[in-house]
């Protein structure tokens, strides 16, 4: 049986909820960080912490000894300022021009792509009488975002000269470290290495995601930015696991109305499941609109009382209906489990990324604002990040 309560049956509200373990997030932080040897650690908590809360999974992230965070864009940057995180936060995306005093007040860390950029960032800083660090991304072979080796190198030497820019960190981002086959990952790591020896004054060379963590740590080099790892996810494809992961997030919610149902009835918009034989249906608040994805309808599967039943008929937008004919003693009320274990059953994002034919960082980021987040240590709440309380805030717990 699912543990009980972190969202009792005293709690208001809808009953659907993420239950994000800050436990097992600070075990991988450490984890991850031991693979890496001293390497630092920044934690990718872009996309809202792929879907886990970015600033409850932050600050735990740092408290179990991240050095720094790493986002997107200014905005994930802004985000995680306002909730009074100190620690250096790094900018991996493209960023428009027209953001550099943002970036300047926000103490952000971008990444620069073009001397447009760094000249407008440049002239920011010496107006703001800072030295603003940059890193720059060197596009090895992903063939997305970064400069080639050569505009790389013509940049990192302009910005050298520049008293106000200060060039951080150089990184490249690899396009196969999933794979078990390595070829093309050593291709780019030596294009990256050549590069960097031309620009060996650049304090911080990074390449590491979560994959090329746990399959190559001998490439840590001075630091790494896992972010699928932080949350207890393996990659699609990794199956070396050189560390011990604990999956973060539970998706858990409720039977709301169990309904008899005669054999030969139907469930759901256009009737695609039918009732072999009488059966029970269970009402569960969750549906596409929360992040359950449309794909499982009669696919899926989710635990109830620790057993996997079946969901049958279309998943609605708010709502999904489970065949729990076979699970003895069910009542309304009773735990839903989407995502996470109860008793000894276990459904992983990693597994239903697989039915909808996706990656566990989809099903991840796909769980909606509307959902709560309950920060857990030790199995109780300490926090809860929801449409309208920030973690920030004391009131976020008593509300909840
Ligand atoms: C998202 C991202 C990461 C983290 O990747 P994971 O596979 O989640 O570990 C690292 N580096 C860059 C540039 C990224 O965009």
């Amino acid at each position: 049986m699912a543990s009980e309560g972190q969202q009792g049956n005293g709690r208001r509200g809808r009953p659907l909820w993420a239950e994000i373990d800050l436990d097992a997030l600070a075990h991988n932080v450490r984890a991850l960080k031991s693979l890496a040897g001293g390497a630092e650690l920044a934690a990718v908590v872009k996309a809202n912490a792929y879907g886990h809360g970015a600033v409850g999974a932050g600050r735990a992230a740092l408290e179990a000894g991240a050095d720094r965070l790493a986002v997107i864009c200014v905005e994930e940057g802004e985000q995680l300022r306002q909730a009074g995180i100190e620690a250096p936060i790094l900018v991996m995306g493209y960023t428009p021009l027209g953001e550099e005093r943002r970036i300047i007040e926000l103490r952000l860390t971008p990444t620069v792509n073009s001397r447009d950029q760094a000249e407008a960032l440049a002239a920011a800083a010496v107006e703001a009488g800072v030295v603003q660090a940059v890193h720059v991304k060197v596009d090895t072979g992903l063939n997305r975002f970064g400069l080639r080796p050569p505009e790389a190198i013509a940049l990192a030497g302009w910005i050298r000269d520049v008293p106000s820019l200060q060039l951080e960190g150089l990184f490249t981002h690899f396009a196969n470290a999933d794979e078990g086959d390595k070829s093309y990952t050593l291709e780019q790591y030596r294009a990256f290495t050549q590069t960097a020896e031309r620009l060996p004054w650049v304090p911080l060379r990074h390449v590491s995601n979560t994959a090329n963590l746990l399959d190559m740590p001998e490439m840590s080099l001075d630091l790494v930015r896992p972010g699928i790892g932080i949350f207890g996810c393996y990659p699609a494809g990794n199956r070396r696991s050189s560390a011990e992961l604990r999956p973060v997030l539970s998706l858990r919610s409720r039977i709301v109305r169990l309904s008899p149902l005669p054999a030969g009835e139907t469930v759901s918009y256009g009737r695609t499941w039918r009732a072999e034989r009488p059966s029970l249906i269970g009402l569960v608040t969750c549906g596409y609109g929360d992040g359950l994805p449309r794909v499982l309808s009669n696919r899926g599967s989710l635990l109830v009382r620790g057993r996997r039943v079946p969901i049958v008929g279309r998943v609605c937008m708010d709502m999904s209906m489970a065949d729990v004919t076979d699970v003895p003693e069910v009542a309304e009320g009773d735990e839903v489990t989407i995502i996470g274990r109860d008793g000894e059953g276990q459904i992983t994002a990693e597994e239903i990324g697989e039915l909808c034919g996706t990656i566990s960082y989809e099903i991840l980021c796909g769980i909606a604002a509307r959902v709560p987040r309950l920060f857990l240590r030790q199995g109780q709440v300490i926090g809860a990040e929801t449409l309208v309380h920030k973690p920030a805030e004391e009131a976020s717990v008593q509300a909840w």
